[in-house]
């Protein structure tokens, strides 16, 4: 009985059917294609040959169709080795089939073993069995052993005449250069976009299904150069059968609308924070999943970079005519450096949502970061605002560049200074053009810091518990004192004050209309933290496993001071260098 063969209804995907079988339908690999036409017309074939390339590009497609032409004997049966196979002699069709007993296809990436390369090592050694060439084609061949390339090393340096090697890597870098160097290689190119979208279009027309140059321009995009994911992908787009429509594929690669990425581009680029996040949900409901909304912000933000420098960029065919006029414009208008931070904040938003819980809670943290990034000034334009402000009206804005601080004369730092050196008189006048030395104390807080940065403990300690501050203005502090304060507080600051800063303060106490002093207002917020963390459901649990476990409570505020007081230098007390 004879078997029956399959019906020719039978489904086969179409990136098997549609495999190239001849170098006429190997699409964008044209460069190899003429080498190894010369070579073969002068009789030159290599002994062995490398295909590199990334997935899809048609590596293994490629090695058979050498195979064929190392071993077709054309329809008539005379032919000989021939770029241009027949696909019809007992060789193409062995071949195409996978079946042929003289062309031995093996994969590394699951065949590592050096016994395997030993068997083949082995079986060199004969004649073909009915074909002109023994062809071996090893797949992944950067998966092999060092000990199992040594071995085929031994073959390739004085390989039987009727023996042919076609390696072919995802990987050329891990291929030993003894190896490499005893093959013919070739670069098998990333298919271009107008190029795949010309496969495509003939499979589908092959295949009687309609679909949109919109969806086959994604697909291409998506397909990144690789025709055999192209052609998956196309699979899947016709298998619902109708016209297959741009939006039906967007959706099946889980991307936004274009159009839509484009816009919510332009909302984060004006700052719209809500309107951006308003879009990113609209997206999100209609399907787009976060990660990809990034990664074609990114693509956009890339893109559009692009055009800025080389505009001749626009022409990509996978866009539709309003994508590239919207690029233009944003290349027009969007200055580099804010591009390059967008790229680069995206990137990181990339890496976060890989670890976030939540995919579109981070996508949605980073939409909202990046509304900021129009606003952000870049470092040259914080240096000049921030040179701006230190010069005051009464200077004038003409000044040539910033003017030095006058010093302040600081009494217990350092030797030479003694504390009397410039108390009792009034305040010191000072030189034309000269800021005023008390412009660093703008607020209380400076102060305070001046005292700190003395290290005048004893006085900190009293001004921070007992000064309730009333009104404060450089060079003038009135305060109510708290119920620790000492009575001499105020003579004693104002005396330090003056000493420290060479000018002089005034410093009363009033009845009424103070503020919580430091302490106070510390201890309020320490004691509303602790609430809050006692709150917590990880503190109660903590409390109940440890009970009578007392809580320390510790602001992010505190804690970055308290790192900073241990990073302060030492100062030594009064050091005289004269003394003994
Ligand atoms: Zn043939």
């Amino acid at each position: 009985m004879i078997p029956e063969p399959a019906p020719e209804t039978a489904y086969r995907v179409l990136a098997r059917k549609y495999r190239p079988e001849t170098f006429a339908d190997l699409v964008g690999q044209e460069a190899m294609v003429r080498t190894l036409r010369n070579a073969f017309k002068a009789g030159r074939i290599a002994q062995a040959f490398i295909l590199t390339g990334i997935r899809g590009t048609g590596k293994t497609t490629t090695a058979r169709i050498i195979a064929k032409g190392l071993n077709c004997v054309g329809p008539d049966g005379t032919g000989g080795p021939t770029t241009e196979p027949c696909g019809v002699c007992v060789h193409c069709r062995a071949i195409s089939e996978g079946r042929h007993v003289d062309v031995l296809e093996m994969d590394a990436a699951s065949r590592t073993g050096v016994g395997d390369i030993r068997e083949i090592i082995e079986s060199v050694r004969y004649r073909a069995a009915e074909a002109r060439y023994k062809v071996y084609i090893i797949d992944e061949v950067h998966m092999l052993s060092t000990n199992a390339f040594n071995a085929l090393l031994k073959t390739l340096e004085e390989p039987p005449e009727h023996v042919k090697f076609i390696f072919a890597t995802t990987e050329i870098r891990k291929v030993p250069v003894t190896v490499l160097s005893r093959c013919q290689r070739f670069d098998l190119r990333r298919i271009e976009p107008e190029v795949m979208m010309g496969l495509l279009r003939r499979i589908a027309t092959a295949e009687g299904a309609e679909i949109e140059d919109g969806a086959l321009a994604l697909i291409a995009r998506a397909a990144e150069g690789s025709a055999r994911d192209a052609t998956s992908l196309l699979d899947q787009a016709i298998a619902g059968g109708g016209t297959a429509t741009a939006e039906q594929v967007r959706a099946m690669l889980g991307l936004a609308d274009r159009g839509r990425v484009l816009d919510l581009f332009d909302l984060i680029l004006k700052g719209e924070a809500a309107g951006a996040l308003e879009e990113l949900g609209a997206q999100y409901s209609d399907g787009a999943d976060p990660v990809m909304v990034l990664r074609d912000l990114a693509e956009i933000a890339h893109w559009v970079s692009v055009l800025k420098v080389s505009p001749g960029a626009s022409e990509d065919p996978t866009l539709s005519p309003d994508e590239r006029a919207r690029g233009q414009a944003m290349a027009a208008a969007i200055p580099m450096r804010v591009l390059a931070r967008f790229w680069q904040m995206l990137l990181k938003a990339l890496e976060e949502v890989a670890v976030a819980p939540n995919a579109m809670m981070a996508a949605e943290m980073a939409v909202i970061r990046l509304t900021h990034v129009a606003d952000l000034p870049s470092p040259e334009d914080l240096v000049r605002q921030l040179q701006g402000a230190k010069g005051t009206p009464a200077m004038g804005a003409g000044m040539p560049g910033p003017a030095p601080r006058a010093p302040v004369p600081q009494a217990s730092r350092g030797a030479g200074v003694s504390m009397g050196g410039v108390s009792g008189g009034g305040a010191v006048a000072l030189p034309a053009g000269q800021p005023h030395p008390l412009d660093r104390f703008a607020r209380f807080e400076d102060v305070v810091q001046l005292i700190r940065d003395q290290r005048d403990i004893g006085l900190l300690m009293e001004v921070e518990s007992g000064v309730r501050l009333a009104r404060y203005q450089p060079g003038r502090i009135e305060f109510e004192p708290g119920p620790m304060a000492s009575p001499d507080l105020a003579q004693r600051l104002g005396q330090r004050l003056q000493s420290w800063t060479g000018t002089r303060w005034g410093v009363s106490v009033v009845s009424e209309g103070g503020q919580p002093s430091i302490r106070e207002a510390q201890l309020a917020q320490a004691s509303a933290l602790e609430a809050e963390a006692l709150a917590h459901p990880l503190v109660q649990a903590a409390l109940r496993a440890f009970p009578g476990a007392k809580l320390k409570v510790q602001s992010r505020e505190e804690k970055a001071q308290a790192a900073e007081v241990e990073a302060l230098p030492e100062v030594p007390d009064e050091w005289d260098p004269f003394e003994e």
